[in-house]
């Protein structure tokens, strides 16, 4: 049976929970255990598909079409496992689960209480599907105290008691404040989170503590003897440059030996932390840089592209170069400042979007790039983006548009279900806007001879998508004679999934999403291609 490893956050949220358990993941692998990681959330969005990037970072997408917490792209990048829909839930989901049941008349005359109808279906998300693992770690989002995080605890605090105390372990991550103004070191945060904690049924077994600055022995001995817990489970994590320190500073932090001593593990392998001291090498120490413009509507939000922000580095650290991003809103791009924003930049990447708000700035960047041959990547809208600034300025048709904000106009970009009578099998109902893309993993099959295939090097390839909205097919061949193939297409010929320029660099569109697939010890070949162009542009 596997063992369960749960991770719970105090004092503050944004402390690094779900990097700490990606750490942990992969430094568990490389002592040769099979690991599987899932996270629970608290809010009542069934999941965050609907959810605005502002309100909740990025969304990521999983190859079999979840919509979940940016938290399980770490997973992913940490890991390199791949996670499926149900790695991931929501307070909401569960609630809609146990009421399509109750319905049902499934639960047989009884009330539907919290306790334990709620904490049940908890405990079987997190126990279903882990036959074949040796650890599974599970997130619980938010922080101990929250009223939205009550039924996890209780759930997991049930679990542990149903499967036996020596088969799980609880993690709880809090914040160690430091004073500038009397130079010191508060340990009473903690105490009151554990306290809290403790409160619900959960002792902790391993407190990692988050902090600016090295946790003095006599600090750590104070938690220790005030959370109950062993001297050599309490865990310092200092604050580390790039987070792909994170492993490495756990591992000195004996993080992992800790965990497997917990269970009485052997360690099958000693842990192999070079490909990380490597890219760490390269993301601190590397003097060679390049500027690349990311411009969307959410670049305020640090997490809005988050997997993208990463893809990016990646990219980088397969070039030997620092990847320096500069974020521009959409809405703000004034058409006379286009070139004085992006005159030093070396690459423009247009992300995925929703919505009119600044497409314009987005056009007219698309046109600055193509004219004066700057390398650009559009992702899915950013794709859209470059059809449309093409069907206008180079195709001529100028009331060329998308359908998803322009309903009159020339739709090269428009819903699938528009175009159904071509025989197109598609989902989709304009009434329900939850889960009803085009979402997860699709084949494209790429064409010979064309930039694409020199860089995946493979006919067929496999990408994540999150659309709603298609190119035109039909428009085709007007582009192509005007210099833009379309390079990569569905196996059935119908959706233009790449494009790319004749007579330039480095121009490639995308319909899906390259960078939830790309990770650090192996960067995704369109980033590293993309990047590697802006290095040769400068
Ligand atoms: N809004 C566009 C669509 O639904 C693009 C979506 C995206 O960029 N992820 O097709």
């Amino acid at each position: 049976m596997a063992r369960f490893i749960f991770v719970t956050g105090g004092v503050v949220s944004s402390l690094g929970k779900g990097l700490s358990s990606a750490s942990l993941a992969y430094l568990l692998q490389s002592r040769g255990y099979k690991v599987r990681l899932r996270k629970l959330d608290p809010y009542l969005n069934v999941d965050p598909g609907t959810m605005s990037p502002f309100q909740h970072g990025e969304v990521f997408v999983t190859d079999d079409g979840a919509e979940t917490d940016l938290d399980l792209g770490h997973y992913e990048r940490f890991s390199g496992v791949t996670a499926k829909k149900t790695d991931n839930i929501t307070t909401g989901k569960i609630y809609s689960d146990v009421l399509k049941k109750e319905r049902k008349g499934e639960y047989l005359g009884k009330t539907v209480q919290v306790i334990p109808h709620i904490t049940d279906r908890i405990k079987e998300f997190i126990k279903h599907d882990t036959s074949k693992e040796d650890f599974v770690i599970c997130e619980i989002g938010g922080i101990v105290g929250d009223i939205e995080s009550l039924p996890f605890v209780e759930a997991i605090r049930q679990f542990s008691n149903d499967v036996g105390k020596k088969n799980t372990l609880f993690i709880h991550l809090t914040l160690v404040p430091y004073l500038r103004a009397s130079d010191e070191i508060k340990t009473k945060p903690t105490q009151h989170s554990v306290k809290e904690l403790r409160s619900i049924g959960v002792q902790p077994d391993i407190i990692i503590c988050r902090s600016e600055r090295p946790i003095p022995l006599e600090h750590r001995k104070k938690i220790s003897l005030f959370c109950n817990v062993d001297i050599d489970n309490v865990i310092e994590t200092v604050d580390v440059k790039t987070i792909y320190e994170a492993p490495i500073s756990f591992a000195r932090e004996k993080l992992d030996v800790q965990v497997l001593n917990y269970f009485k593990l052997k360690s099958k392998k000693s842990n192999n932390l070079t490909p990380w001291k490597k890219i760490t090498k390269i993301v601190l120490d590397t003097k060679k840089q390049v500027n690349i413009a990311i411009i969307g509507k959410y670049v305020e939000l640090k997490d809005a592209y988050k997997s993208l922000d990463e893809a990016l580095t990646h990219g980088g650290i397969a070039n030997n170069l620092k990847v320096n991003l500069v974020r521009i809103d959409s809405e703000k791009l004034k058409f006379s400042e286009i070139k004085s924003n992006l005159q030093d930049v070396s690459g423009i990447l247009i992300p995925g979007g929703f919505g009119k708000r600044g497409t314009s700035g987005k056009i007219e960047a698309i046109k600055y790039a193509r004219v004066n041959k700057i390398p650009f990547l559009g992702i899915c809208y950013g794709m859209q983006m470059a059809i449309i600034e093409f069907a206008k300025n180079q195709l001529k048709i100028k009331k060329a548009t998308s359908s998803e904000f322009d309903k009159t106009g020339v739709h090269i970009i428009g819903l699938m279900n528009e175009w159904e009578k071509s025989g197109r099998k598609v989902k989709g109902t304009d009434k329900d806007l939850g889960g009803t893309m085009r979402l997860g993993s699709y084949d494209a099959i790429l064409k010979e001879n064309t930039k694409i295939k020199s860089i995946y090097k493979s006919r067929l390839i496999k990408e994540r998508h999150r659309h709603r909205y298609e190119v035109d097919i039909s428009f085709k061949e007007k582009f192509e004679n005007k210099g833009l193939i379309f390079s990569g297409l569905s196996p059935d010929n119908k959706l233009p999934e790449i494009i790319e320029l004749k007579n330039h660099p480095w121009f490639i569109g995308v319909q899906f999403h390259p960078e939830f697939k790309s990770r650090p010890l192996s960067p995704h070949p369109l980033f590293s291609s993309f990047i590697k162009a802006a290095k040769n542009h400068k």
